[in-house]
């Protein structure tokens, strides 16, 4: 049983997909459970986390459907959820490292650790810290210090012995201590190293799932022997195989997706991004081919249901989704989806009976504006409907308007009194009407769309079709 799991961004940019991934597989193993979600903002690269990230990043997880306990907008009992609101939690932990030995200050320089990581790899060793300043004395330190060194902190890692992990997703690992080498855990400018703040604010703030990107697997062995050796709980880590491009490429705008952002921009509903996002690396076993509910969704999931393959993203796989995310709106929603390009030519209720009409027709709002335009303006014929139009003769189109006539534009009375009178049927027939009535052959159901449009309108599209032969011949 899951009681707490959580997300906790870096908020340097707009989310990207695979962190969107991330974010909602950690939710969804919350909310399977009936657990708590938390949202931590680790903002520790000051430079690199403007509020604006934040608050977009916040904007965008509730666009996907994910709600959280705790978090910085709505506070909660093991706040602050800033990292840099809570620089004094840590350095009370760091003085009780510093007192048990178990952390000690380093003055190494970059250029000085930058040449020890060469020197390793020149003599064919894995870099790792030599452990220069592991014990300086007391006199020495001031020595430093005098110097103006600024010490960053690090945790002493015992020389010797194996530490066991134990991953969700990849089982077992044995790391030996010795190749860890000793890590820093607050830098010199005072700020807080990951590997530390990450772990401490887990066990801390109750968390017992944390589900990451593969990318932190390596880090999870530092972040035991920090909690460790504070007689904290360590959560149960799952690292989630990583999100790439259908090239095998990290993702990239060229995938057709990078962020969030990008998709919402572009018209895709929530539905859609997250029954697509639930699917990279998870399975949903045989409720996986149809739109799931967002209950559904949590009821579902499970975590021994994630691979260990890389997923890779695929375009024309979210368009499915989005199609039939499409299908299954409420009228409701698809017109509130649409409201941007609905303008103000239409009623609201034409509004409410115009998405119901185009909604097969349709994937994204774009489309709408297209056949929108169709509908409100004569429309343009594409290529194909003007074939059809020149290959109908004048005759066709004066049957076509006696018989509305004599049929009050009633659709059914209409068709087939003009099938009686033209000797054309099906696709003779249909084809150029459409063209004329919607200026493309393929598109909402025709009567409907007639019904809408109102007879005036109906006249006026086959009389101009009508003097468009005349003038063809
Ligand atoms: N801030 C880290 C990141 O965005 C969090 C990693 C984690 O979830 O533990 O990569
Ligand atoms: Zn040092």
């Amino acid at each position: 049983m899951i009681q707490k799991s959580r997300f906790a961004p870096s908020p340097t940019g707009y989310l990207h997909l695979g962190n969107a991934r991330t974010a909602l597989f950690a939710w969804l193993a919350a909310r399977h459970d009936g657990g708590h979600f938390l949202l931590r903002i680790e903002d520790t690269d000051r430079e690199r986390s403007p509020q604006q990230y934040e608050d977009a990043l916040l904007e965008d997880l509730r666009w996907l459907g994910l709600d959280w306990d705790e978090g910085p907008d709505c506070g909660g009992d093991f706040g602050p959820y800033r990292q840099m609101e809570r620089l004094g939690i840590y350095g009370e932990l760091y003085q009780r490292l510093l007192d048990a030995h178990l952390a000690y200050p380093c003055y190494c320089t970059p250029e000085m650790l930058a040449a020890e990581r060469e020197a390793q790899r020149a003599a064919g060793r894995a870099p790792r810290y030599s452990g220069r300043c592991r014990e300086l004395d007391a006199a020495a330190r001031a020595e430093l210090e005098a110097l103006g060194r600024q010490p960053s902190l690090r945790f002493r890692v015992a020389s010797t012995g194996r530490l066991r992990v134990d991953d969700l997703i990849w089982g077992e690992r044995e790391y030996s201590l010795e190749d860890l080498g000793d890590f820093v855990i607050r830098r010199s400018d005072g700020s807080p190293a990951f590997f530390f703040a990450n772990a401490v604010d887990d066990a801390l703030m109750g968390v017992d799932l944390v589900l990451r990107g593969e990318d932190h697997l390596s880090n999870t062995p530092r972040q035991i022997l920090i909690l460790q050796a504070l007689g904290m709980k360590a959560p149960t880590y799952g690292h989630l195989p990583l999100l790439l491009g259908s090239d095998g490429q990290p993702l990239s705008k060229r995938h057709g997706a990078a962020s969030l952002r990008d998709l919402r921009a572009e018209g895709f509903l929530p539905e859609a991004v997250r029954n697509y996002l639930a699917r990279l690396g998870h399975h949903y076993g045989e409720a996986d081919g149809r739109l799931l509910t967002d209950e559904e969704l949590r009821r579902e999931f499970r975590l021994d249901a994630i691979g260990r393959a890389p997923a890779h993203f695929d375009l024309a796989q979210l368009e499915h989704w989005q199609a039939q995310a499409v299908q299954s709106s409420t009228t409701e929603q698809l017109a509130q989806w649409l409201a941007p390009v609905l303008d103000e030519s239409l009623s609201p209720a034409e509004r409410l009976a115009f998405v119901e009409l185009i909604r097969p027709n349709i994937r994204f709002p774009a489309q709408a504006r297209d056949w929108l335009q169709r509908f409100v303006r004569d429309p343009e014929p594409d290529e194909e409907a003007l074939d059809v139009l020149r290959e109908t003769p004048e005759a066709f189109w004066m049957v076509a308007a006696a018989t509305f006539e004599a049929e009050n534009g009633d659709w059914k009375d209409w068709v087939t009194a003009l099938q009686e009178a033209s000797g054309r049927r099906g696709r003779a027939l249909f084809q150029p009407l459409r063209a004329a009535l919607t200026g493309r052959l393929h598109g909402p159901e025709l009567a409907g769309w007639c019904r809408l449009l109102g007879a005036e309108r109906c006249r006026q599209r086959l009389s101009q079709a009508g003097r468009r032969a005349r003038v063809a011949v």
